[in-house]
C-alpha cells in the first residue's frame, strides 16, 4: 500500500510564513528607527595625550592605564605620544588635548599652536607633571593655561582629596572624600592669571590645603587641572578614573 505523505502545498506554506514574517520585519524596523531617533550613536571624543619625561612611568600609567580608562566603551578615541614635536600635527584633529608631560615643548610653533588651540575655545586637561612650573622659558603656559602651578610637593604619601563643589560635572560620581597615595602638589594660583574654580582640595596632616582638581577661568578654552597622578595608586583608583573621564567629557563640550 502506498502511503501518501500529507504535506502543505508549497504556496500555502509560503502564505503562512509571508504575512507573519513581514509583520515581524516591520516591528524590528520600527524598533530600530525608534532606537536611532531616541539614542543616536555617540561619537568618541578625540583626545591627544602627551606624556614622557623624567620621574614617572608614563608608558605604564598614562599610555597604559589612562588610555584604557578613556577608551572603555568607545568613550574616547585616544592617541598617546611622548614626542612633543608630534603635537602640532594633531591639533586640528582633536577635541581635547591632555597634557601630562614632564618634558618641555621645545618647538616655538608647537607652543604657539597650543595657545591658539586654547584661544579657539577647545578643551584641555592638564594632569600632574603638566601642572608644575616646568618650563622656565615658557611662562605664558603657566600664566594663561594653568593660571599658576606647583614649585614643590610633599613627600609621596597618603592624603585626602575633598570635593568642594560636588555639583560641578567634573565631580559627578566622584566620592565627596577619598584618600590616596600621591605627591601632594603645593599648587599656587597666580594672581595675574585668569584664576581658577577649585572643585576639590588636597590635604594631609599638615594645616595647609591645596587645589587638587580645578577649572581654569580661561576666557575661551575649557581647561581642567588634575594635580593627582604620580603612579598606580591614583591611576588604578576608581575615583581618579571617574575624574579623568568627567574632565575629558567636560573639556570636549
Ligand atoms: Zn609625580
Amino acid at each position: 500500500m502506498n502511503i501518501i505523505p500529507i504535506e502543505i502545498t508549497p504556496h500555502l506554506r509560503w502564505n503562512r510564513l509571508l504575512i507573519p514574517g513581514l509583520m515581524f520585519l516591520l516591528l524590528v524596523w520600527g524598533a530600530v528607527v525608534a532606537q536611532v531617533k531616541a539614542d543616536p550613536p555617540k561619537k568618541a571624543i578625540r583626545v591627544l595625550m602627551v606624556g614622557g619625561g623624567a620621574s614617572h612611568d608614563f608608558d605604564r600609567w598614562y599610555k597604559g592605564s589612562d588610555v584604557a580608562t578613556l577608551s572603555d566603551k568607545d568613550f574616547a578615541d585616544v592617541t598617546y605620544t611622548d614626542k612633543t614635536d608630534e603635537v602640532l600635527s594633531y591639533l586640528d584633529k582633536i577635541d581635547v588635548l591632555y597634557l601630562t608631560n614632564n618634558q618641555p615643548f621645545k618647538d616655538a610653533k608647537t607652543r604657539e599652536a597650543i595657545m591658539k588651540f586654547a584661544e579657539s575655545g577647545k578643551g584641555l586637561v592638564l594632569g600632574h607633571a603638566a601642572l608644575w612650573y616646568n618650563w622656565a622659558d615658557w611662562p605664558e603656559y603657566n600664566l594663561k593655561l594653568v593660571s599658576g602651578g606647583s614649585r614643590g610637593h610633599d613627600k609621596y604619601g597618603p592624603f585626602d582629596v575633598t570635593a568642594v563643589n560636588k555639583k560641578h560635572p567634573v565631580m559627578k560620581g566622584v566620592p565627596a572624600k577619598f584618600t590616596l597615595k600621591d605627591e601632594l602638589y603645593y599648587h599656587k594660583v597666580d594672581p595675574n592669571g585668569a584664576g581658577i574654580e577649585i572643585l576639590a582640595t588636597a590635604k594631609n596632616e599638615k594645616p595647609e590645603e591645596y587645589p587638587s582638581v580645578f577649572v581654569v577661568k580661561h576666557p575661551h578654552a575649557r581647561i581642567v587641572g588634575i594635580a593627582l597622578g604620580h603612579d598606580g595608586e591614583s591611576h588604578d583608583l576608581k575615583a581618579y578614573q571617574q575624574l579623568l573621564k568627567n574632565a575629558i567629557r567636560w573639556a570636549a563640550k
